[in-house]
């Protein structure tokens, strides 16, 4: 590497590098990102098709890299060399169909709202923290964890929860038992029920029902109905519309 610059004989001062290929610098981490560059570390993107090698001549360790700004070959002596560790996700799809939760394209579980629901789901009942997340830093995932506890305890601390009573509501008489509107349904509501004449067939729990009306759509037999918006209001909302027309 006869045209490379060598980064310890060119500035014998600084000694730390650090060689990435992305940098989220979020938050007020930028400050410690700025304090970093002020105290002398040398940050160096490199290319994804790329990468630093890593070679022993004479008894030297040396990285080899090319700085996309530069667009030169580096060259870094070190004596100490430390590789960061990847953060891969389970991708647990097993544990997500199961709490109907969703696994973002790279298999992290995806919160209920980015500022509104960090440390939650759309499924009630059902929280987030940590690595399952994203890839964070501790103290950020003890926060996450804490919030998360606190959510959940808001719920346990309750004696009664008061829901919308536009919620979905199974005609058991008329369930043919398909099936549909338990696996449809994004908030886990519709279940089997276990005991009684009617066992076997769906059952909504109004508490975990947001009332979104897809299993009411999707319900072939008829058997569903949503409280407030039964086939009788909504024909009659459409006929005084086309009266007042
Ligand atoms: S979609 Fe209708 S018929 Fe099918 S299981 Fe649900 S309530 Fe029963
Ligand atoms: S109305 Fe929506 S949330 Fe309620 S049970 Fe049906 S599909 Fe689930």
């Amino acid at each position: 590497m006869d045209n490379a610059i060598h980064l310890k004989e060119m500035n014998p001062e600084m000694n730390v590098f650090i060689l990435y290929r992305d940098m989220r610098t979020y938050g007020e981490r930028e400050l410690l990102y700025k304090k970093a560059r002020s105290l002398g570390v040398v940050f160096i993107r490199f290319g994804r098709d790329d990468k630093p090698k890593v070679r022993v001549a004479d008894g030297k360790l040396l990285v080899a890299v090319t700085d996309h700004i530069l667009g030169r070959p580096l060259e870094i002596e070190t004596e100490l060399l430390t590789l960061a560790t990847a953060i891969v996700p389970n991708r647990d799809e097993q544990l997500a169909n199961f709490f109907k939760v969703p696994l973002n394209a790279d298999g992290f579980f995806v919160e209920r709202h980015a500022k509104l629901g960090p440390s939650e789901f759309a499924t009630d009942g059902v929280f987030l923290c940590g690595l399952a997340h994203y890839p964070k830093p501790i103290d950020e995932a003890i926060a996450q964890g804490q919030a998360a506890a606190s959510r959940a305890v808001t719920l346990l601390a309750r004696k009664k929860i008061f829901t919308s009573g536009t919620v979905a509501e199974v005609d058991q008489r008329l369930c043919s038992q398909c099936g549909v509107c338990v696996s449809i349904c994004p908030y886990s509501a519709p279940a089997w029920t276990e005991k009684g004449p009617f066992a076997g067939r769906a059952q909504v729990n109004p508490v975990l029902c947001k009332g979104c009306g897809l299993c009411v759509a999707s319900c072939r037999s008829g058997a569903i109905h949503l409280k407030g918006f039964d086939n009788d209001q909504i024909f009659a909302q459409i006929f005084n519309l086309s009266e007042a027309v």
